[in-house]
């Protein structure tokens, strides 16, 4: 016998993939998506359906975050006592953080699994998580929905090119990426794309961060050479373009790594050579307005990437340099950075367009037929009248979360959490 429908009734429904519909419903059976509509007609097709209300809500999709580092999150105490004047004295603060807390012990999983459980409260579905431990691998079966952890390599010396392929086959058919192709030798840079290609998942990394990234990609020269100088990290064997005004897109397309499966995470200091290669290409990119503004590293060109097209996703990055990891407050700073931007289409962003840059589109990140039935009822203020109302509404929490539900598919049943 089959299960039984469900219809999840509200006074609107966003699907993402078509307009917004007032006393809206969606259907489902199963923890999947039969259909989605009108309130009354999809009564009338299901005449038998169990009935659940969500007044003075709104349906929307579960949110994607598609771009973080849950093990830096004992790191939270960062953000508040340093101000970071330069991208390489975060990076080095964070680092001296790191070494002094221990990078791996219970105390660093204990925040990772509090930071994952306030995703699960706002809302989020998914989750793209970086790591160079793999330690929050170990939290994916305590999630309603996907973890997606990828374990990061880098480093640019020739020795690295041994030992990162070598560790790679340890790691069998996991999600592995780099950290940046300022950081990571050419050779890892391809060797890992190749594999994610042949293991057919996505290959997120940081690309175009501070404004001194440009230069050491043209120059191997300024403050992340300096840095690595200091160091000891820097190696004859990186290779700058030479090529004046280009960055990092440039670069990365030269060796091959873009593609429609590539999700470039920040993408702040674009020339304009580059915002085509990025069109061409059809690789996502992950915006991370929270964490770009404590960095004080600028903010991304939203307004030409959605006039291009390319696909946009939102991320919370770690609470190493963001104060707060909660994808309705990105929603909100990206209004105050970009005022004029459609609600609309930050939702996009942090829904169905996060799916893409996950590679789950055909399975979450909008509200249509097939998908899995993971939704949000979102709770309204009194008085939202208009479409336009609502969406302003979902965009305009500054602190964090609203009152939600979580909405997902299971078994037979499916069931509706309490979020506090
Ligand atoms: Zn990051």
């Amino acid at each position: 016998m089959r299960d039984q429908i469900v219809l999840h009734r509200a006074p609107w429904v966003l699907p993402v993939v078509q307009a917004p519909l007032a006393n809206g419903a969606v259907a489902v059976r199963s923890g999947r998506i039969e259909a989605v509509g009108g309130f009354s007609e999809l009564q009338g097709m299901y005449s038998d359906a169990a009935v659940v209300d969500y007044p003075d809500s709104v349906l929307i999709p579960a949110l994607i975050n598609a771009h973080t580092h849950l093990e830096l999150s004992n790191l939270a105490h960062i953000t508040a006592i340093f101000r970071p004047e330069s991208f390489t004295g975060w990076i080095e603060n964070m680092l001296a953080e790191r070494r002094r807390s221990g990078f791996s012990g219970e105390s660093v999983l204990a925040a990772a699994a509090q930071a994952l459980t306030s995703q699960q409260q706002d809302g989020v579905i998914a989750v793209g998580d970086i790591s160079n431990t793999g330690l929050p691998r170990k939290l994916s079966a305590a999630f309603w929905g996907e973890l997606l952890c990828f374990k990061e390599f880098y480093g640019l010396s020739a020795a690295t090119v041994k030992g990162t392929l070598q560790a790679l086959t340890r790691e069998g058919d996991q999600l592995c990426t780099a950290h940046a192709p300022y950081s990571t030798h050419a050779e890892v840079l391809q060797a890992l794309k190749q594999r994610s290609l042949r293991l057919g998942h996505v290959f997120p990394l940081h690309v175009a961060e501070p404004p001194s990234e440009a230069e050491m990609m043209n120059s191997g020269r300024g403050e992340i050479a300096d840095f690595f100088h200091e160091r000891g990290f820097w190696s004859d064997s990186f290779q700058p373009t030479g090529i004046d005004n280009t960055g990092s897109v440039q670069y990365l397309h030269q060796l091959g790594i873009l593609d429609d499966r590539t999700l470039c995470v920040h993408c702040i200091h674009v020339s304009e050579k580059e915002f085509a290669i990025l069109q061409t290409t059809g690789c996502s990119i992950c915006l991370c307005p929270g964490s770009n503004r404590y960095l004080n590293v600028g903010k991304a060109p939203v307004v030409d990437f959605l006039r291009l097209g390319i696909p946009l996703a939102l991320g919370t990055d770690s609470l190493s340099s963001n104060p707060v990891i909660s994808l309705w407050r990105e929603m909100f700073v990206l209004t105050e950075d970009h005022p004029g931007l459609a609600p609309a289409d930050i939702l996009r962003m942090a829904t169905l367009g996060g799916s893409k840059a996950l590679g789950l589109e055909h399975e979450l990140g909008s509200l249509e037929k097939g998908k899995r039935a993971a939704m949000l009822a979102v709770v309204l203020c009194g008085g939202k009248n208009t479409v336009q109302d609502v969406m302003e509404e979902l965009v305009s929490h500054a602190n964090g979360r609203p009152p939600l539900k979580l909405i997902g598919g299971s078994g037979s049943c499916v069931t509706s959490r309490e979020a506090n």
